[in-house]
């Protein structure tokens, strides 16, 4: 059952160890890579999946969820598991990847990336579903909404029924706010990012939030579903669920740091592994 506390506590965990290491050493560790359009995150968790160390960095080497720029990508999984390796002292081996729902065609350049960096991958599942491994709800619709998607995942008596994908994300919102204002993406992407502008920003990206409400409305029809789970960075946005919640016409749900929950959730499903020490 979806319990507030339990997700904040978590996500709160996770996202403390950007910066600090929680390591015990004899415990398995589970990786996560999460390969976004905006973000790459890497979540390591231990066996009882207890939040370890985590690393992430801004990235334009995917484009609606498929990777466009290999060389890129591959850059940058091996360096944040370069930092990680160096934070704990130990070689991580294995991995767990999640594609957006309707692109699985490209798991095998997902995977090639990580394998590139040299982690072997031991599980493959979509991201709504990673999502749901930490939001652990039974009925409803998981949203998340990345960078460059909103992708969502209807449950049923805790089992996916449905899932779709739509290239309609936080870039749509920062190309808004960059005609609105007459700023570069870079700029209107900094805006958009920080708490303090979201009340006067709200009403600018609400067209394009209402579309995403519609996506999901689209969607669910058919389906008895009454509550909206959301997660993906584009939901740190403040009010975007008063918005949802209106346009969509079902009770919607946040977890206080969105962000997080999916590359958390794609680490527990990693097979957990006995690290190597790189120093003996
Ligand atoms: P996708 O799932 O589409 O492949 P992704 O995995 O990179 O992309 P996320 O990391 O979940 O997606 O979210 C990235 C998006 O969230 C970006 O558009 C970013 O600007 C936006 N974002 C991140 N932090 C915030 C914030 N505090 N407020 C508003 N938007 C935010």
């Amino acid at each position: 059952m979806y319990d507030a506390h339990r997700v904040k506590a978590l996500i709160d965990k996770v996202e403390e160890t950007l910066t600090t290491t929680y390591y015990v050493k004899g415990k398995q560790l589970k990786v996560g890579v999460d390969l976004g359009t905006a973000y790459i995150v890497m979540v390591v968790l231990d066996e009882d999946n207890k939040p370890v160390a985590a690393e992430l960095r801004f990235a334009s080497v995917l484009r609606d969820g498929v990777v466009v720029d290999y060389t890129g990508a591959l850059t940058i999984v091996k360096e944040l598991k370069a930092k990680l390796e160096k934070r704990l002292g130990v070689e991580l081996i294995h991995a767990a990847i999640a594609m957006p729902p309707g692109t699985e065609s490209s798991t095998r350049t997902h995977s090639y990336v990580v394998e590139g960096a040299g982690m072997e991958v031991t599980y493959v599942l979509d991201e709504p579903t990673a999502a749901n491994n930490v939001l652990n709800i039974r009925d409803g619709v998981v949203v998340d909404i990345g960078g460059g998607t909103t992708g969502l995942a209807i449950f049923e008596d805790s089992k996916v029924t449905y899932v779709a994908d739509e290239p309609t994300g936080g870039t749509h919102l920062s190309l808004v706010l960059a005609g609105n204002y007459k700023i570069s993406l870079e700029e209107a992407e900094k805006i958009k990012t920080d708490s303090k502008r979201h009340r006067e920003i709200l009403p600018v990206v609400k067209p394009v939030v209402e579309k995403m409400a519609q996506i999901v409305k689209t969607h669910t029809k058919g389906y008895t579903i009454d509550t909206i789970y959301m997660c993906g960075g584009t939901c740190c946005l403040s009010g975007i669920e008063g918005v949802f919640e209106k346009a969509a016409g079902l009770t919607t749900v946040k977890p206080e740091n969105p962000f997080l929950v999916t590359p958390t959730g794609i680490a527990m499903s990693c097979i957990p592994f006995m690290p190597v020490s790189l120093y003996q």
